[in-house]
């Protein structure tokens, strides 16, 4: 399971409007417990890609951001996107490029204007890679 505040949440979805058409991206940390992940912080990054189909994290903004995760006793917990145009589930190219099977990977999806959708996923195996939804809470 995986918490998230509804206060990061609507920043996520500000950030990832404000990058449209492109992908917008950022990072995700917090605690876990128990196998309860709660996110404690929301980092929004810069798509280096400028692309709307796919995004690389700005590393110098990646390094300040895990400085930042380290000084607050944060556990980096995995990373988020969007998808400007495709429901919030990885692509291909997603699977291919996930590497860390302890990462949640948060996928935003603007492509119903009016109503985001946000789900969480873990990404796992080779050859297929598989992708599995997390439960994700979203608090007040
Ligand atoms: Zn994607």
């Amino acid at each position: 399971m995986i918490k998230l505040k509804k206060a990061d949440l609507e920043k996520m979805i500000a950030h990832a409007k404000g990058c449209l058409p492109n992908e917008a991206c950022g990072l995700i940390a917090g605690t876990e417990n128990n196998g309860v992940r709660e996110i404690k912080a929301v980092y929004l990054l810069t798509n280096t890609d400028q692309s709307n189909e796919h995004f690389s994290l700005d590393p110098k903004e990646q390094l300040a951001a895990v400085k930042d995760m380290r000084s607050k006793g944060l556990t980096p917990l995995g990373n988020w996107h969007s998808h400007p145009e495709s429901p919030s589930r990885p692509s291909d190219e997603d699977k291919r490029l996930a590497f860390d099977g302890r990462a949640s990977y948060m996928i935003l999806s603007l492509m119903e204007r009016g109503k985001p959708v946000l789900n969480s996923f873990r990404i796992t195996g080779k050859d297929p890679k598989i992708s599995e939804k997390e439960q994700l809470v979203i608090e007040e």
